[in-house]
């Protein structure tokens, strides 16, 4: 690989975040609010502040992006997170402003190149990750090449089913991976617990995923119980993709999985009960090792044209 500086950028619904990258390193990082209550131009006008810096020395912008992103196009079809985001012409009006070559892709695809590439699942020809946060997140990597699908929206993880009468998911469906694991369920599951049992989450006037990971690890019976049934149905979502895809690697990244083993023993235990022939299979389940860079990283890696799309 050529040692060529990229720009790369990973654009949330709260920050964007930037930085210039040198052959998988992070030289200089940038972080600005993103504005996305007040639409695309001046979302736009952000990301060119957060690219700005960095951009003399660098050979192009790599780009990763919530939502669905056509990246051969360069257009962002729809952005749950940034409002009157519809197919918004990204590429172009950055390659006008910059005149580099800019690519774009899906934000979870983008942290699954970072840890694939410099990460957690570096080596390994099957990886599966699974990003949990507000959303439930996925991405692939099957023997050796990225999997982006025919449209390029692939690893919808977190909707997937796994529960056909479940309750009504934000996507339409019913009794899909997100339903019972993005943050406000795991915050409304714990609060409906807290009702009728002594617990520390009593007080906190604002309850998170990660106040109840922090009180589960003090010991904190309610909090545990979360945990053990946010485990229990990751570990569905786990088994059925070990079981299609055989995987080496399954990665569990975003800020939820930061709860560590009072997450991932459950997770495991429900892989190895509920998966056909697991002790036969070699396979891992394990966190994400980059945390917040692996977006940038995995982005600038797809820009830097290593990746076909
Ligand atoms: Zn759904």
């Amino acid at each position: 690989m050529a040692k060529k500086l990229f720009v790369g950028v990973d654009i949330g619904g709260t920050n964007i975040k930037s930085a210039l990258v040198e052959n998988g390193k992070i030289k200089k990082k940038r972080k600005l609010p993103t504005k996305a209550n007040l639409g695309p131009e001046r979302v736009i006008v952000q990301i060119k502040s957060a690219i700005k810096p960095f951009i003399t020395k660098a050979a192009g912008i790599g780009i990763g992006i919530a939502g669905i992103i056509d990246s051969q196009k360069g257009i962002v079809r729809f952005s749950p997170n940034l409002s009157e985001w519809h197919n918004i012409k990204l590429v172009k009006a950055l390659k006008k402003e910059f005149n580099k070559p800019v690519r774009i892709i899906n934000d979870v695809n983008a942290i699954c190149l970072g840890e694939w590439q410099y990460g957690a699942a570096k080596g390994y020809k099957n990886v599966f990750l699974f990003t949990l946060g507000t959303g439930v997140g996925g991405a692939a990597i099957c023997e050796g090449v990225p999997l982006f699908g025919a449209n390029g929206f692939s690893g919808e993880f977190g909707h997937s089913v796994i529960k056909f009468n479940g309750p009504k998911c934000s996507c339409g469906n019913y009794g899909c991976l997100e339903r019972y694991v993005g943050a406000k369920y795991i915050v409304a599951n714990a609060k409906r617990k807290m009702r009728k049992k002594i617990t520390s989450l009593k007080n906190y006037k604002k309850l998170t995923p990660h106040i109840i990971a922090q009180e589960a690890k003090k010991g904190d019976k309610v909090s545990k119980e979360v945990f053990t049934e946010i485990g229990f149905y990751i570990g569905i979502g786990v088994s059925n993709i070990i079981a299609l895809f055989d995987p080496d690697v399954v990665i569990i990244s975003g800020g939820v999985s930061r709860a560590g083993r009072i997450l991932f023993e459950p997770i495991r235990k429900t892989v190895r009960k509920r998966v056909l022939g697991a002790e036969h299979r070699n396979y891992k389940i394990i966190p994400g090792k980059l945390g917040d860079d692996a977006g940038v990283l995995g982005a600038v890696y797809f820009a830097s044209g290593l990746t076909s799309r």
